[in-house]
This record gives structure tokens, C-alpha cells and sequence, in this order.
């Protein structure tokens, strides 16, 4: 079913690079989507395939030597009350430093990492590192700001909320200083949230708290969210759309039920498959979870053609280590990039090959 949802991002063809004394670094290569209002879209793939370097760059946050090199981010504002089409801002064309771009990185556009301790200052209390961001972009006074800040401390399920805006995250605990981040991600109702790994170096309980925290936020002010992360059970809870990343491009794009019950890429296929099952076999000592096989290729060294063919069980010799897989519409709301699939006239899936057609099958 077609989306209605209007529009809040627009990513095209986005290439962010690594100039190093060792070569280029494609971090992101390629990649094109498209995030609605109040829509949850998941990013997963391993470690290196670009997900934060993407993230990084929707908020100009890339540290050099990566930059930029081309392709655009499309930010739809929210129409104006008065009947006005909303704007629509280019951000790769915004001065990283420049003062709307400081307008809507934390204000209509914030962001969580995964370890907060990296990211809040040990030297002032949360309190205080929360009332800058509300103060930064809305036009209160300390005492209001510090009224906000309780306040959002109290929504994020802060224990004893006043007194908690006046202690260091090193107070914290691991639990409370991630609500703290979120507190600070929200406290200026941001149309997007991008949340790095928010869950990754937590607990299981507080893990499953902050996740269920997160859709309650959600569900009350209606922003998106673009949920980064190599967990696929996280995907399966928290997204309607996923992204499957490898060496800096998306490969597939899908429902989140698609991505489960119909995946079509090679390597989402492996990435399932890697995933232990309650009351599988796999779960107890008689069989091993599949891995796949070999490693991540070197970044300056990506392979000619489809970069995954190295590891991939389903390769086309001749073809697939030749050319580069263009993107396959195999439904309106699936994408894939591999030889296995054409696009055609009926939106059918045509396997190129018989011996492909048997392994697509599952
Ligand atoms: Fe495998 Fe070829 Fe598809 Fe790449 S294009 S995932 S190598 S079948």
C-alpha cells in the first residue's frame, strides 16, 4: 500500500568519502531514500557499511577527512500554520557551522548515539547540558529552560527528576544517562530523531525500556525516527521500513514483514539467517548459527561488480564480478540490488538463470 505520509527527507545518490594518506574511503556510496512524517525506518547491516557515516552526514557532523562529495538531503519543514507550502531546505548545500544548519541539527533534526559518555560533558551536570539545547533554539529564560528540562526528564522516566538535572553523567547510571540523551534529543520536539545503536551497550531490561520509551515518545509527538542498528530482532519491534546497508550502499529496501517473510538479497537473506531462534536447534549445543562466510573487503579495496560477490553462495561468475548491480523495483515497496532480479513490465521477480531460479527459492 502506497505511503501518504507526506515527505520529511530526501536523500539522493549521497556520497560521503574518506580522503586518507592510504586512498579513498567510499563510506557512503550511492545511497538514495526517503524517510515520511512519523515514519520508523530501520538501517541495519555490519559494522563499516556506512550507517552512521549516513546519519552523520544528514546532520553535517562528518569529521574530517570525510566529507561530502556530492549527491543531496532534502529537508521538508512543516508547513506554516497560515496555509504556506512548508519549506524545503538542500543541507548539503548549508554551512556545516552555519547558523541554519545549528537551527536544525537539535532542533528539528536531533540525534542519540550509542555510548552517551562519549557524548554528554563530564564536567557539567545533565541538567545544564540540557537547558543549552533548549535554550539554543527556543527563546525561554534559564528558569523556563530548567522547568523544560525537568519536565523531560520526568517523560524519559527519570527517577526524581529535579534532582537529577543537577547531577554529572558519571552520577548516572548506563540506563539513566542513555534517558538523559533522549531527554536532550527531544527536549526541542524534533520531526526527526536519528538514534545511533541507542541500545547497543545496554542491559536487555533497560534495553527493552528505552526501546519501549522511544515508540511511547514516538506514538506523542509524531516525529520520525531512524533507527540505526546491526540488531535485527530491535528492527523487527521498532520499524515499518528497513535498509539493508553493505560497503556504503543500500541493497535492499522493504517492509519490515517483507524483510522477514520475503527478503531477496543474498546477504539479507545471510544476515536472517544468522539470527538464534527460540526453540531452533541452533538455540542448544547441536548445530552452529550460520555465518557468513568471509569478512568485510578492505575499504580501499572494494571488489569489482557487486562488492558482495566475494561471499556471496548465489554469484554469477562473469556477471556478477564484472558489473555493478543496478536497483530492482521487485515490488512497489521492495527494492533489491543484485543480478538475481530484473525489474519487469508486471513487477514479477525473472531470476536471470534456472540455477539462480532454484536458489531463490527457499
Ligand atoms: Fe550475489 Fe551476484 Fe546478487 Fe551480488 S549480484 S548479491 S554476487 S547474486
Amino acid at each position: 500500500m502506497t505511503d501518504t505520509r507526506p515527505l520529511l527527507l530526501e536523500v539522493e545518490d549521497l556520497k560521503t568519502y574518506f580522503y586518507l594518506d592510504e586512498g579513498v574511503v567510499r563510506a557512503v556510496d550511492g545511497v538514495s531514500f526517503t524517510i515520511r512524517r512519523g515514519q520508523t525506518v530501520g538501517v541495519v547491516g555490519e559494522s563499516g557499511c556506512g550507517k552512521s557515516i549516513t546519519a552523520r552526514s544528514i546532520m553535517q557532523i562528518v569529521r574530517p577527512p570525510g566529507r561530502i562529495v556530492s549527491g543531496s538531503i532534502r529537508f521538508h519543514r512543516a508547513p506554516p500554520s497560515n496555509g504556506n507550502p512548508g519549506e524545503v531546505i538542500e543541507i548539503t548545500k548549508l554551512d556545516p557551522m552555519g547558523k541554519p544548519m545549528r537551527m536544525i541539527r537539535g532542533g528539528e533534526i536531533s540525534m542519540v548515539f550509542q555510548e552517551p559518555m562519549t557524548s554528554l560533558s563530564p564536567v557539567h551536570t545533565v541538567g545544564d547540558q540540557i537547558m543549552e539545547a533548549i535554550m539554543l533554539h527556543q527563546s525561554v529564560s534559564k528558569e523556563e529552560a530548567r522547568r523544560l528540562a525537568i519536565h523531560m526528564f520526568s517523560k524519559v522516566g527519570m527517577q526524581q527528576p529535579a534532582r537529577t538535572v543537577d547531577r554529572y553523567p558519571h552520577q548516572l547510571s548506563g540506563g539513566m544517562r542513555q534517558r538523559a540523551m533522549i531527554a536532550m534529543a527531544l527536549s526541542c520536539t524534533p520531526s526527526l530523531l536519528i538514534a545511533d545503536e541507542p541500545t547497543t551497550a545496554l542491559d536487555v531490561t533497560t534495553e527493552a525500556q528505552i526501546l519501549q520509551l522511544m515508540r511511547d515518545l514516538q506514538r506523542e509527538l509524531g516525529m520520525a525516527i531512524m533507527f540505526i542498528t546491526h540488531n535485527l530482532g530491535v528492527v523487527a519491534q521498532m520499524t515499518e521500513v528497513v535498509m539493508v546497508m553493505y560497503m556504503g550502499r543500500i541493497v535492499e529496501t522493504a517492509t519490515v514483514d517483507d524483510l522477514f517473510y520475503a527478503p531477496k538479497h543474498p546477504y539479507t537473506r545471510l544476515l536472517l539467517k544468522a539470527i538464534p531462534k527460540l526453540g531452533s536447534k541452533a538455540m542448544g549445543t547441536a548445530t552452529r548459527l550460520e555465518s557468513i562466510k568471509g569478512t568485510v573487503p578492505h575499504p580501499y579495496a572494494i571488489p569489482r561488480g557487486c562488492p558482495f560477490h566475494p561471499r556471496c553462495g548465489d554469484m554469477i561468475p562473469g556477471v556478477c564480478d564484472a558489473v555493478e548491480p543496478p536497483v530492482v523495483n521487485v515490488s512497489d515497496t521492495q527494492t533489491v540490488r543484485c543480478h538475481l532480479y530484473q525489474s519487469a513490465p508486471s513487477r514479477d521477480v525473472i531470476p536471470l538463470t534456472p540455477q539462480s531460479a532454484a536458489k531463490v527459492e527457499h
